[in-house]
């Protein structure tokens, strides 16, 4: 598939559920620590950021069928990676199930999720046993006060033991996520960075993105790539790694003696949209082709009304043809989305 700027699309991104167990200060700002952060801050000089949010209902989520016929079409156009996400999927009833249905699909080159890990442990041996290749975690603080802060849980415990279990499970390269944010965990890179070496963990740094439930997001707290960059180059002899495609996000370096791999996501400061080769699915349905689309194209309705694979198949042209050039962040007249990321899928 290719759309009107030239990019073939291959790489899809599931959202099973818009349903979270955690808070993170930059996804569902909803705690008091996250109040506390963005008060002062806050753009409009309000006192709090306003949070309109209400899950999905479950009849409006597509079932796993719904999903796997989506994939199999997808597929069949040129999609061989799949990335299961949310909100949290292991909140998702039975999402192995799921996990099995898209693995059968034989044009499913890499099946990756991405997962705050709370719960992965419950769940890890029936993933493993589905299909599922690789898995990401999100850990953006390595000490106990500042995870709780970051995340409004007390859960560093829990997935610092579900990052051992996927390793010892064979989900390599296991790979963490870290959102920095100036002011919060911005100490915290080279400890992040140390962990990831001592670990031997694929690491990526990313930059905080206007995508918060609040719209609290302010330039000022991204802390750009470049800036990461050098200040991990203080701690580390970085050796830089040859990117495997064009359209991989992440600037990549080794840690010499280590397998460590560090990454540093910069959408922000360094946007890469001329390479983008993603597409997204939200968990009641929709496409998406940017994540900062302001519009969606409703697949689940098709779908519910009885449109046939190669009707769906015609829409998913049209769609990714429709996809944007770039995102506008930093733009006057920049628009954030309407949904935040829980809902979109990261
Ligand atoms: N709940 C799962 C998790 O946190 O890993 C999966 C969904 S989460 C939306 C996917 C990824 O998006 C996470 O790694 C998270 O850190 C990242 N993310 C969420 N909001 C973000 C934001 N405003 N800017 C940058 N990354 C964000
Ligand atoms: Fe939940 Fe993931 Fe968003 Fe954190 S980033 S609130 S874990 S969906």
């Amino acid at each position: 598939m290719i759309d009107s700027h030239g990019r073939t699309l291959q790489d899809l991104r599931i959202s099973v559920t818009d349903r979270c167990n955690f808070r993170c200060l930059y996804c569902l700002p909803e705690t008091e620590a996250a109040l506390n952060f963005y008060r002062g801050r806050w753009a409009n000089a309000q006192d709090s950021p306003a949070i309109a949010r209400s899950w999905t209902p479950k009849a409006s989520l597509l079932s796993f069928e719904e999903i796997a016929r989506f994939v199999g079409i997808a597929c069949q156009r040129g999609i061989d990676k799949i990335r299961v996400t949310g909100g949290e999927p292991l909140l998702r009833k039975d999402l192995h199930k799921l996990i099995a249905l898209i693995a059968s699909h034989s044009g499913v080159r890499d099946l990756a999720m991405t997962s705050n890990g709370f719960s992965f442990a419950q769940h890890a041996q029936a993933l493993r046993d589905a299909g599922l290749h690789r898995i990401t975690f999100s850990l953006d603080s390595l000490r106990p006060e500042m995870f709780r802060k970051m995340t409004g849980r007390d859960g560093l415990k829990e997935v610092l033991g579900s990052i051992g279990l996927a390793r010892a499970l064979g989900l390599k390269p296991v790979k963490v996520n870290a959102v920095i944010i100036r002011g919060m965990n911005d100490g915290e890179i080279p400890a992040l960075a140390d962990f990831a070496r001592a670990e031997a963990l694929s690491l990526r740094f990313i930059e905080y993105m206007p995508l918060d439930s609040a719209r609290a997001w302010q330039k000022d707290m991204v802390v750009p790539g470049r800036e990461i960059l050098a200040l991990l180059q203080k701690h580390f002899p970085l050796q830089p790694c040859l990117a495997s495609n064009p359209s991989e996000t992440a600037r990549r370096w080794r840690i010499p003696g280590s397998e460590a791999e560090i990454g540093i996501i910069a959408p922000v400061s360094e946007p890469f949209c001329g390479h983008c080769n993603r597409l997204r699915l939200t968990a009641d349905g929709q496409i998406r082709t940017c994540l900062f689309s302001t519009v969606e194209h409703d697949l689940r309705d098709r779908m519910r009304r009885g449109d046939s694979d190669e009707s769906l198949s015609a829409f998913l042209d049209q769609t990714v043809w429709l996809k944007e050039d770039r995102h506008h962040i930093g733009e006057p007249g920049f628009q954030q989305p309407e949904r935040s990321m829980s809902c979109i899928g990261g």
